[in-house]
């Protein structure tokens, strides 16, 4: 049944391994495609059948039930992560990695992909939140993207049509899939375009505590406010539900310490929203996606 050309198939994959938070149960079938055209394939034939799927990055927004997903979840990594650079264009595959990919402009002397070295998340998840750092965002680079319909034909979209807005874009919450992006670039200066990525980077390991499973900034940033403020005034810095804690370091991430799961993360989420809007009437809304 889910005999699919061109694609690895495994049954009860651990998702916890293949999310940052390393929380969640497991994908009942865990499909990866080798080629865009495997995509395609196997959306059209899981749409065909009416299944349901989730479609898996990096797994560095996401906080999947403890209960496990009863249907496939696609996942776009390192089978999809060719990237190549043409001129002033990186050509990405959607499975490579930013990281992967602001390296690749680096190293062709390339400069405005330098605030996305830091965001650990492939090309195709970084397109789907718009994910951004350090006043960049994947908005200001994007040439093209290409993508593949539920119903498995391949469409290019540009930029402008991709509804890029804060953490959000034409793919979010669709049954979409990325399969390719490419980003437009400059011509700049190799020390300055390292220089500027050491920076950032040094910036983050400052104010971030990555020495921990989590998901990044757990909350959106409420109009004309900081998530991570709002959370400190509320006096809710090192509170816990189990092992899942809001951060000391930086109280806009909420931190795995060790055996916390899912239901912990959310019971603690909904506790720290309850108690920013007491405190200043502001509705902290969730960046991490969650699935179940
Ligand atoms: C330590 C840390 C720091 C972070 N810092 C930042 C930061 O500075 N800025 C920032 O914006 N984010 C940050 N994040 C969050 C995260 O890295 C980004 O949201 C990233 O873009 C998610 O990409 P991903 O591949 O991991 O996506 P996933 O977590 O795998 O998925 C996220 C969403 O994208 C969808 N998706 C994934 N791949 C595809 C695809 N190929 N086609 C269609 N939909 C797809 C998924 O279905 C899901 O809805 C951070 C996370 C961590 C853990």
């Amino acid at each position: 049944m889910y005999n699919f050309e061109n694609c690895d198939v495994r049954f009860n994959v651990p998702l916890k391994e293949y999310t940052t938070f390393k929380t969640g149960g497991n994908a009942k079938v865990f499909i990866e495609p080798k080629t865009p055209v495997a995509v395609a394939q196997v959306l059209r034939k899981l749409t065909e059948r009416g299944e349901r799927y989730f479609v898996l990055g990096n797994g560095s927004n996401l906080l999947v039930a403890d209960e496990g997903i009863d249907c496939p979840v696609i996942h776009i990594g390192k089978n999809l992560s060719e990237i190549k650079v043409e001129g002033e264009r990186v050509i990405c595959q959607a499975g490579a990695l930013l990281s992967g990919a602001a390296n690749a402009a680096y190293r062709e002397e390339l400069t405005g992909m330098e605030f996305a070295q830091g965001i650990p998340g492939s090309v195709g998840g970084g397109v789907c939140m718009n994910a951004g750092a350090y006043g960049g965002e994947l908005k200001d680079i994007i040439d093209w993207i290409d993508y593949a319909s539920p119903s498995g034909e391949f469409y290019r979209m540009d930029c402008d049509t991709a509804d890029l807005t804060y953490r959000h874009s034409f793919f979010s919450d669709k049954e979409y899939v990325v399969t390719a992006a490419c980003f437009k670039l400059n011509r700049g200066n190799g020390e300055e375009i390292l220089a500027k990525m050491k920076d950032l980077a040094e910036r983050r390991r400052d104010k971030q505590p990555l020495k921990y499973p989590s998901a990044g900034s757990t909350f959106k940033r409420p109009c004309g406010y900081f998530a991570a403020a709002l959370i400190e005034e509320a006096g809710l810095k090192g509170l816990c539900v189990g092992d899942a804690c809001v951060s000391e370091k930086h109280s806009g991430f909420i931190i795995n310490k060790g055996n916390a799961t899912t239901e912990d993360i959310l019971c603690l989420m909904e506790k720290v929203k309850k108690a920013v809007y007491e405190k200043s009437g502001v509705t902290l809304e969730a960046e991490v996606k969650f699935w179940k």
